[in-house]
C-alpha cells in the first residue's frame, strides 16, 4: 500500500526559493582585500540567480543537462552560479583551480563543458588552456582582472555583470526529476585519473538537511560560517546549499586564503563556524602564534578531508576554538561522519571520541570488510576497509557524454556499496577511527604500520610543524616507514631525538629508521599530504 503523502521533487530551486524569501536578509560577505568586504543578501542572490539563468538560456543557449563549468574562488557570484545552473536544469561543474593544467584540461574535455564562468583573477590560468579545450565556446568573466589574455583565442567573451543587466529577476524554474544531475565534481586525483561524481538534486537536498542537523554542523541564521573549503572541493562540503535552508550567513574568502588575511577576517567579521582541511588550520596556528588574534568567535570548526592530528586539536582548544573532526569523500557528497561525542561526558571523557573520525548519521550505512572479504564486527578492534551506502553516496562515476556510468570493481562492491579505500575500525556505538588509506598503510614483515599514527605522534612534538610518513621498499621487511619532517622555525631537534620522542607512544618495531628533513610536505590540489609525490621521491628512485 502506498502512502497518502504528497510527493514534491527535492530540487535545488526549492532551496533557493526558500533561502531568498524566508532568509532574505542573511548575507554573503566576500573578502575583497580592501577596507570593506562586499556584502550581498540572500534575497539579492535569488534575483541575480534568476537573471543569470535567463542569460545562460537566452544569450548562451544553455540547455537541460548541459554542463556549465565554474573556475572561481569562494564568493557571492559563485553562490549565484551554484543555484542558477542546477535550478534551470543544467549541471554545475566546479573546476579545481589548483590542478595541474593537463588534469584540468582532461576534466573540461571529459565533461565537454561549453561555457566556463571564470573569475577575472584566474584568467592567467584559463587562457593558456583554452587552445586545448575544443568544447569551450563561451567564457563569462566575473570580477576584476585583465581580460586581454583572452584576445584572439576564438571564444566568445562575456562580462558577468553585463550579461545579468536588465534581465528578469524571476525565473520559472522547471519542475525537474529530483534524480536528475545537478552538479559534478571530479575526485582530486590523489588516487590516479580524476573521476567524475554526479550529484542529483535529491542527493544535494538530503545532504544539505544532514549538514544542518545538530549532530552535524547544526548552524542557524544566528551563525556565520567562514567557508574556506573551496567551492570546487566537494561543493564546499555542502555548505552553500545548506546555508540557504537555514539562513546561515556566509563569509567567503575569495582569493585571500593565506593565514594572515584569514586571521584578519575572523577577527573582524567574527564568524561562529568555519570549515577547512587541516593544512589551513596548521597555517593559521603558526600565524596567530606569531601575531596573536582573537579567534574565539568560532564556536565550532569543521575539520576534515585528511586526518586531523590530535595535537592540532589541543592547540586550538587552548585558543578557545573547538575543532570537530569529520570524514568524507567526493563520492560521499562529502558528509560521512562527524565527531560529536555522546552527551553527558566530561572534557576528559570526550577526548577519545573527538580524535576519532566521528559517528555515522542516519543517512549513511557503513560496514567493514576484512582481508578475506568477510564483514567485520563493530568492536573497536577489527580493522578492515570501510564501505558505505546511502542516498548521497555515489553508485558510479560519470562515463563521458556518450558512455555508460563506470562502476570499477575496486570502487564499488557487487552489491552496490562504495569501497572507500580507507582502513579503520568502528566502535559498537558507531564511531569510526581510520588508521590509514589502504594504499598508504606500511606492510612490514606481514604486520601493518599506520602512517597516520606515526604522523600524529610526530606532529605532537613541539618542534615539528608537519610530518608525513610513507612506505619505502625494504629487502628484509618488504616495506618500512620513512618519515619526512618539517621543523618549526628555529627548531634544533634531530632524528635521534625525534625517534626517542616517538618511542614514548609507538611500538619499537614500528619506529622509522629512515628520516629526512624537508622544507615543506608536498600537497595535493586541495591541501592534503601528497604521498604519491613523496613515495616517488624516496621510494621509486626520484621525481620525474
Ligand atoms: P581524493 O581521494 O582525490 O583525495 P577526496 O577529497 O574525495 O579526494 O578524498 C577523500 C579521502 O580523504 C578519504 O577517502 C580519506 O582517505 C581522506 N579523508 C577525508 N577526511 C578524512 C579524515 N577526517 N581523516 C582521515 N582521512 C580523511
Amino acid at each position: 500500500m502506498l502512502s497518502t503523502m504528497q510527493d514534491v521533487p527535492l530540487l535545488i530551486s526549492r532551496i533557493l526559493a526558500h533561502g531568498s524569501r524566508i532568509h532574505g536578509d542573511s548575507q554573503v560577505t566576500t573578502w575583497t582585500g580592501e577596507a570593506e568586504p562586499h556584502r550581498r543578501s540572500f534575497a539579492e542572490i535569488g534575483v541575480r540567480a534568476a537573471r543569470l539563468a535567463h542569460a545562460l538560456r537566452d544569450e548562451l543557449g544553455v540547455r537541460q543537462d548541459e554542463r556549465v563549468a565554474t573556475l572561481m574562488w569562494n564568493n557571492a557570484e559563485h553562490v549565484e552560479a551554484y543555484f542558477a545552473i542546477p535550478s534551470m536544469g543544467a549541471v554545475l561543474h566546479t573546476l579545481n583551480l589548483r590542478l595541474p593544467p593537463e588534469q584540468l584540461a582532461f576534466i573540461v574535455n571529459h565533461a565537454a563543458d561549453r561555457v566556463v564562468l571564470v573569475n577575472g583573477t584566474l584568467l592567467p590560468l584559463l587562457a593558456p588552456l583554452l587552445p586545448h579545450l575544443p568544447t569551450v565556446e563561451h567564457v563569462v568573466v566575473v570580477g576584476i582582472g585583465d581580460r586581454s589574455a583572452l584576445d584572439g583565442l576564438g571564444v566568445r567573451v562575456h562580462e558577468y555583470e553585463e550579461l545579468l543587466e536588465g534581465r528578469p529577476g524571476h525565473y520559472d524554474w522547471p519542475e525537474l526529476d529530483e534524480r536528475q544531475a545537478a552538479a559534478m565534481c571530479y575526485t582530486s586525483g590523489t588516487t590516479g585519473e580524476p573521476k567524475g561524481v554526479i550529484y542529483s538534486h535529491r542527493s544535494v537536498y538530503l545532504h544539505s538537511m544532514q549538514v544542518n542537523m545538530t549532530e552535524s554542523m547544526g548552524l542557524t541564521d544566528r551563525d556565520t560560517s567562514l567557508i574556506v573549503v573551496p567551492q570546487f572541493h566537494v561543493n564546499a562540503w555542502g555548505l552553500p546549499h545548506a546555508t540557504f535552508m537555514t539562513g546561515i550567513n556566509m563569509l567567503m574568502p575569495d582569493r585571500f586564503l593565506q593565514p594572515a588575511p584569514l586571521a584578519e577576517m575572523i577577527e573582524r567579521e567574527k564568524p561562529t563556524h568555519a570549515a577547512a582541511v587541516p593544512t589551513i588550520w596548521q597555517g593559521l596556528l603558526a600565524e596567530v602564534t606569531a601575531n596573536p588574534r582573537d579567534l574565539t568567535s568560532m564556536k565550532q570548526v569543521t575539520i576534515g578531508g585528511a586526518a586531523c592530528p590530535p595535537s592540532l586539536m589541543e592547540a586550538y582548544d587552548k585558543l578557545g576554538v573547538r575543532l570537530c573532526h569529520a570524514w568524507g569523500m567526493t563520492e560521499t557528497s562529502p558528509l560521512g561522519t562527524m565527531a560529536h561525542p555522546p552527551a553527558g561526558l566530561t572534557a576528559e571523557e570526550e577526548w577519545p571520541y573527538r580524535v576519532t573520525q566521528g559517528r555515522f548519521p542516519a543517512g549513511v550505512e557503513a560496514r567493514l570488510i576484512g582481508p578475506a572479504g568477510d564483514v567485520l564486527p563493530w568492536d573497536g578492534e577489527s580493522a578492515g576497509e570501510l564501505e558505505v551506502r546511502g542516498n548521497w553516496i555515489a553508485a558510479a562515476y560519470y562515463g563521458g557524454a556518450s558512455g555508460e556510468p563506470l562502476r570499477p570493481e575496486d570502487k564499488f562492491s557487487a552489491d552496490g556499496w562504495l569501497k572507500t579505500g580507507d582502513v579503520g575500525v568502528i566502535s559498537a556505538d558507531g564511531f569510526l577511527t581510520l588508521t590509514d588509506r589502504a594504499k598508504d598503510v606500511i606492510k612490514s614483515g606481514g604486520e601493518w604500520i599506520s602512517s597516520v599514527e606515526l604522523e600524529n605522534a610526530l606532529m605532537a612534538h613541539p618542534e615539528v610543524a608537519e610530518a608525513a610518513v610513507v612506505a619505502v621498499p625494504d629487502e628484509k621487511w618488504g616495506e618500512r616507514p620513512l618519515a619526512t619532517v618539517v621543523l618549526k622555525e628555529g627548531a634544533t631537534a634531530d632524528f635521534a631525538g625525534l625517534r626517542a620522542f616517538l618511542a614514548q607512544s609507538i611500538a619499537k618495531w614500528q619506529l622509522p629508521e629512515r628520516w629526512t628533513f624537508v622544507e615543506a610536505v608536498p600537497k595535493t590540489s586541495v591541501g592534503k599530504f601528497d604521498k604519491k609525490v613523496i613515495r616517488k621521491q624516496y621510494a621509486d628512485g626520484g621525481l620525474d
